[in-house]
């Protein structure tokens, strides 16, 4: 999952930053609220932790033009002026939800995937596909009772592809949630990561694969059997 943290205190910023890789997160920063605004637009991310006080424009206005504009993407604000003012505004601006300074990061991390539970049809931490379970509080995956040990990057596509199955995915949209936005699209590092995923994660003895590549698209992970009227390479 992709993350943007808009927070004008470097150590708060690279404190966030380095405790969400530490939870598998890809997560990119922006200094204030004009370029967060602008990063948010332009980027798919997953969620955005946003800072109330910030040069340029404050976390308030961000949020409002990022609604105006429609964009959904689940935000929580943090402050430290924490007055029920602050949060009503926050809330009926169209927050979902409110972190007051200082916190500690457990709080943070389990309330930010309490906002991306709520915008995903998944209410479960467990993911599943077939019998691949992927946890996303513990990042333990699982198959055939066996545990898979995922690096950051294969852990953060795997994520997209499971919350995804059964769609076809081109690499470009595949890029747009797992990578940073300033990624070469003409890169082929896509179907490295594909590769070496599968080599982990899927079965040795034959069966259909749990990741197709459909021909000149890009990629589908596959749970219940779904039509295979598409060109697909086995
Ligand atoms: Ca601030």
């Amino acid at each position: 999952m992709r993350i943007l943290v808009v927070e004008d205190e470097k150590k708060v910023a690279n404190f966030i930053k380095n405790g969400l890789e530490e939870e598998r997160y890809i997560v990119e920063t922006a200094p204030d609220g004009v370029t967060g605004l602008q990063m948010a637009m332009e980027n798919e991310f997953d969620a955005i932790l946003l800072d109330v006080m910030l040069p340029g424009k404050d976390g308030f206005t961000v949020l409002r033009e990022l609604r105006d504009a429609g964009n959904v993407t689940p935000i929580m604000m943090l402050t430290a002026r924490g007055t029920t003012e602050d949060r009503v505004q926050g809330l009926d601006l169209g927050a979902d939800d409110y972190l007051p300074k200082p916190f500690i990061f457990q709080e943070l991390a389990a309330r930010l995937r309490s906002i991306l539970r709520r915008s995903s049809p998944e209410k479960t931490t467990k993911l599943k596909c077939s019998d691949l379970i992927l946890d996303t509080v513990t990042h333990f995956c699982y198959r055939f009772n066996k545990e898979i040990e995922l690096t950051t990057k294969e852990y953060a596509l795997l994520e997209y592809l499971i919350r995804n199955k059964n769609r076809i995915l081109s690499r470009s949209t595949i890029t747009q949630h797992v990578w940073k936005h300033n990624f070469d699209p003409e890169s082929n590092i896509i179907d490295v990561y594909i590769k070496r995923l599968r080599t982990k994660i899927e079965n040795e003895d034959g069966s259909k694969p749990l990741i197709q590549s459909i021909r000149g698209v890009g990629y589908r992970m596959r749970d219940v059997p779904v039509d295979d009227n598409v060109d697909v390479d086995e």
